[in-house]
């Protein structure tokens, strides 16, 4: 048997007997796909074409031979549960039905960081924070890859908005670009060693990021040490300037789709080679971390499943649901209304324009449209909860309690969607407004006048201003989309089968203005006319801008509230010092001292107490969640390495790590940190 069809030896090895028997012609045809989600096989040597499908949010519809699907909570969602275990649990049912729908890859996760409450992906992506981003987002990579299917973490880098976002060039620091940024992606890379990677349509200080030699050669290769391939956004190669050239120098591996993607064609690609502006050492450079990935997901030594038309696991379907009850993120209960007693109340309503939707359309929201085969909205949820003990009425008015379900949404199908007024988490279109739409604040005014017992539960993928809410309504709930099971978590939890324990992976500010992306139109959406969005607040990104400028935020990175209360004492560490490389753990007590069971989120925080270099007064390093019964304590270990005390130094373009006394502080969100103890680092 061919070396390279031997699952024995070594992977480079494989590589290298591949790489001698395939001919230039054939390499060249790797690089470009075959249609829109395959690429050319190779049937002399028997390599088949290997295929991709649309994430992350599941497998999705239209890239999957229009097969149904288990539909995930939102991206966004699964952030709020800090819940790393259940982030993998996500990446390996995915990475399973992936194989069943008859695909190799997953167009998936979206890591992209949220820069601003308005991008129309945010639902698509995890957090403002780099470290909560990298750990939850490195998880879903691990489940991804532990079914042998290949991740593809995307879009790289700094497309943190949809408006013009093919054109559209990111003005930003050197600093800001790694230490925000690039920080995401290399924890990612460093924990999980993702397969794929997609480049993004943007430019980056002028160049876009297909043809971004200084991102996608330096950056990603050089120093972060990627081993995978990367793939263009959908029909990005066809902006690069240098064409064929520019992204082959860059290191780009494959150009998508095929057919319809016109820049690395044999022919462009024999042109430059007989003009001698490639070489075909570059070719066998891009080819390579291609191959690699055929033989890691198993092209070469299995065969591709046919495409499953449905997929209808309760069992996958189980761990969509567990992930939408963690997810879900109490935002006010006062006077405390929730959890609901179904011994005390006899009529409900369930009103609102998210309250019977189905979120799980085809291509509805863009690419990352799952349609499932069954969605249980919040009615649905609700209603099937109380069946037996209490009616569902269809007034306000005749109810003892509301719930009234209002939000975003995701525009229907993207291709009308884009072309309507309508806004919401939509790919392609920004919001451009902070606060829901006049019709649903209406709805809002008009209902809490009939019954104050108004619950406000949000069904919506990005912050929305609350202020009304928050002064009017006694309970209020962020559910995120909570996918294709979400109606049973919403209902379990109002009603007290669980305690909420979301936490919000992103700050809501209290009005737009605050927020270090809009403080002018030139940070967000960009200046349409020159075709640049400048990263002004460079470091100062989400929260690290709100607490150095003591702005109040409506709502606080990583808040939650629960039916329960969590006591955390005794921060302990195991060393006062850090040397080199080193690493540290801290330790922490934590007790439920209230009357239900309940999970909380202990969240590391550390500030530079002495370093001269300009830097945020806090950043997260570190968390983990864990449940308790009332009255039960549980001690959390939490190691953290020298990376948690370094900052991006533009002299020397690299991460060092400050000497010197730090802080740390531990509770559970980002302006509530009861504890804190000081360690030295020493270089
Ligand atoms: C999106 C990607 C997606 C690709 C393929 C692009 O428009 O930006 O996220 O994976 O299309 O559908």
């Amino acid at each position: 048997m061919e070396k390279f069809l031997d699952k024995n030896p070594d992977i480079e090895e494989r590589i290298d007997d591949l790489m001698k028997r395939l001919s230039l012609e054939e390499k060249i045809s790797l690089i470009r796909g075959k249609d829109f989600w395959t690429t050319n096989p190779i049937e002399r040597l028997k390599i088949p074409a290997f295929g991709m499908t649309d994430g992350p949010l599941g497998v999705a519809m239209h890239s999957s031979f229009k097969g149904k699907r288990t539909r995930f909570p939102a991206s966004i969602g699964l952030a709020a549960t800090w819940n790393k275990k259940l982030a993998f649990q996500m990446g390996k049912t995915i990475g399973n039905e992936v194989k069943l729908a008859g695909r190799h890859q997953i167009l998936g996760p979206g890591v992209n960081i949220i820069r601003s409450p308005l991008c129309g992906r945010n639902f698509e992506y995890l957090s403002e924070d780099p470290i909560l981003s990298s750990d939850i987002g490195a998880e879903i990579v691990k489940g991804i890859q532990s079914e042998r299917t290949a991740a593809c973490i995307k879009h790289y880098i700094t497309n943190n908005s949809e408006t013009k976002r093919i054109k559209i060039s990111t003005e930003i620091s050197e600093r800001a670009l790694n230490e925000i940024y690039v920080k995401n992606y290399k924890r990612i890379i460093e924990k999980s060693d993702p397969w794929g990677l997609m480049a993004s349509y943007n430019k980056v200080n002028g160049i876009h990021s297909s043809e971004n030699k200084y991102v996608l050669r330096d950056i990603l290769r050089d120093q972060l040490g990627f081993t995978g391939h990367v793939v263009t956004d959908w029909g990005a190669a066809g902006r690069a300037v240098n064409g064929a050239v520019g992204c082959i120098k860059a290191g780009l591996n494959l150009e998508m789709p095929g057919k319809f993607s016109k820049t690395m064609t044999p022919k462009k690609v024999n042109n430059a080679l007989n003009k001698r502006e490639i070489s075909e050492d570059d070719i066998n450079y891009v080819v390579r971390p291609l191959l690699r990935t055929f033989i890691r997901v198993g092209l070469l030594d299995e065969p591709t499943p046919e495409s499953q038309k449905i997929i209808d696991n309760s069992e996958h379907q189980t761990i969509a649901q567990k992930i939408a009850e963690e997810s879900i993120v109490l935002l006010k209960n006062d006077p405390k209304i929730l959890p609901v007693d179904l011994s005390k109340i006899k009529k409900i309503a369930v009103i609102g324009p998210n309250s019977k939707k189905i979120f799980g359309k085809y291509l509805q929201g863009g690419s990352s449209a799952v349609v499932p085969p069954k969605f249980i909205t919040p009615y649905d949820g609700i209603a099937d909860y109380i069946k037996g003990k209490a009616e569902i009425v269809s007034t306000a008015k005749e109810a003892d309690i509301v719930f009234l379900v209002l939000g975003l949404n995701h525009g229907g199908n993207i291709f009308k969607a884009l072309l309507s007024k309508r806004e919401g988490d939509l790919e392609g279109k920004d919001r451009t407004q902070y606060a829901l739409d006049d019709e649903q604040m209406a709805l809002f005014e008009q209902t809490i006048k009939i019954n104050p017992n108004t619950v406000v539960i949000l069904i919506a993928g990005s912050p929305v201003d609350c202020s009304i809410f928050l002064e009017k309504a006694p309970a209020l709930i962020n559910a995120w989309y909570p996918g294709m099971m979400g109606g049973n978590a919403i209902a379990k939890l109002i009603f007290g089968d669980i305690s909420p324990s979301g936490k919000l992976p992103v700050t809501y500010p209290k009005k737009i203005e605050d927020h270090p992306a809009h403080i002018s139109k030139d940070r967000f959406p960009g200046n349409l006319k020159t075709l640049k969005i400048h990263f002004e607040e460079g470091i100062y990104v989400g929260y690290r801008y709100f607490d150095k400028n003591n702005i109040e935020p409506q709502f606080p990175f990583g808040f939650g509230l629960s039916y329960t209360s969590f006591e955390m004492s005794n921060l302990r560490l195991n060393t006062q010092k850090v040397q080199g490389n080193g690493t540290f753990t801290l330790t922490v007590d934590v007790k439920n001292i209230g009357n239900v069971t309940g999970a909380e989120v202990v969240q590391v925080y550390l500030s530079n107490t002495e370093s001269s270099v300009d830097h945020p007064p806090l950043e997260l390093q570190g968390f983990d969640k864990i449940s308790l019964n009332p009255n039960e304590s549980k001690t959390v270990s939490i190691t953290l390495d020298q990376s948690a005390f370094e900052f991006y130094s533009e002299e020397q373009h690299k991460f060092i790590a400050k000497t010197g006394i730090h802080t740390l502080y531990v509770g559970n969100s980002s302006r509530n940190l009861p504890l804190k103890a000081k360690i030295e680092y020493i270089s």
